[in-house]
């Protein structure tokens, strides 16, 4: 199965320098094609008929002769740009044939959607958090790992408003559906106290890094408050707390994915709670606590998946009282609270509330 993960760069000036360069040439490339095999005689007919092989000769005998300049950065850099324009004209061509607005290939301008491929393996390639590229003497860092195990297929290295990305594609097994090793079925409860609960008695921690730079964040945003409108301490104070919200952003995308990853690799059906709305019509606490996991997040990263590994997912109605029912007799407390963090049933069940949650999700059927 073939997956992209796209990474922000944090390339050294040098760096920034080749891939402006590339980003031009491909540009520069693309538009000479273009503009050759648009060319017109007098009674408006086409002088030069796309194709890929015309528009390869077209390259090698004379681009890349008269801007030797090409061969500055890795030569598939502009040698790419015959596919993109392939496409191009193919969804132009197609869109004719179905009477659509035909919509003909563009030339590209400086600084829109500047982007350059390699879809060669040994052009390039990924370690751990580097990235190398054909005719670049250092390796470029990565802002993240690549999420996804495999060999890395190609990259496409894109520039928006300053910041320059790497969308890297993986031929990855880590999405198996056919895994046969997977447990039938889970109930994850997401908490307070811990991320989640599992029904197989595991458990996810709360993220300890990541209470603390929301506690940070709240102190942060206290001190802002305070400052003058207008002033440079104000505007300090403001990059601090936007720093902040970014590295929360990161950590909690983190642990979705862990937990995420988790259950879609280890069980076939996984039964969660509704809780984007329960937590927010009950509890300003409770959602304050779902709000610092990100729920919401983690949902669709389990949704996609599953989506991928061939799981099913099961969201629990909001009515099902997965807290409130014992998982043994299924008798029903009213009155518990959330500061019952032990579920007591006459029963004679003891039981962690989380889990107890966690148990009569696993046994849900819509
Ligand atoms: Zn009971």
């Amino acid at each position: 199965m073939l997956l992209a993960h796209k990474i922000e760069l944090r390339p050294t000036p040098e760096q920034k320098d080749y891939l402006d360069r590339a980003c031009g040439h491909r540009r520069h490339c693309y538009n000479q094609l273009l503009d050759y095999f648009s060319q017109k005689d007098e009674s408006g007919q086409l002088v030069n008929k796309w194709s890929k092989a015309a528009a390869y000769q077209y390259y090698i005998n004379v681009l890349r002769v008269k801007f030797p300049w090409y061969s500055e950065v890795s030569s598939r850099v502009t040698r790419n740009a015959i596919d993109d324009l392939d496409n191009a004209f193919k969804h132009f061509f197609r869109r004719c044939k179905n009477g659509e607005k035909p919509g003909y290939p563009r030339f590209k301008k400086r600084d829109r959607k500047d982007s350059f491929a390699l879809r060669e393996a040994e052009k390039f390639d990924v370690e751990n958090r580097t990235l190398r590229i054909e005719k670049l003497g250092s390796r470029i860092e990565l802002r993240q790992k690549v999420r996804f195990g495999g060999k890395c297929k190609q990259v496409t290295i894109s520039k928006r408003a300053g910041k320059y990305y790497a969308s890297i594609l993986v031929e990855t097994d880590e999405y198996d559906p056919k895994d046969v090793n997977r447990q039938p079925s889970v109930g994850v409860d997401v908490g307070i106290k811990s991320l989640a609960t599992l029904s197989n008695g595991e458990s996810f921690p709360a993220s300890q890094p990541l209470k603390k730079e929301l506690r940070k964040l709240r102190k942060e945003q206290k001190k802002l408050s305070r400052k003058v409108v207008g002033s440079n301490r104000r505007a300090r104070a403001k990059l601090k707390v936007q720093k902040t919200h970014f590295r929360i952003a990161r950590q909690r995308q983190a642990v979705a994915h862990q937990l995420s990853d988790y259950v879609t690799k280890t069980f076939d059906r996984i039964v969660i709670e509704d809780l984007n709305v329960k937590g927010m019509i009950k509890n300003r606490k409770l959602s304050r606590a779902i709000a610092d996991v990100g729920f919401g997040m983690l949902r669709q990263m389990i949704e996609y998946k599953a989506k991928l590994r061939n799981c099913v997912v099961v969201i629990a109605n909001r009515f099902f009282p997965s807290s409130k029912m014992c998982s043994s007799c299924g008798q029903i407390k009213q009155d518990l609270t959330l500061k019952d963090r032990v579920y007591n049933c006459d029963c004679g069940l003891s039981i962690d509330r989380d889990l107890n949650a966690a148990l009569n999700l696993n046994r849900y059927s819509s």
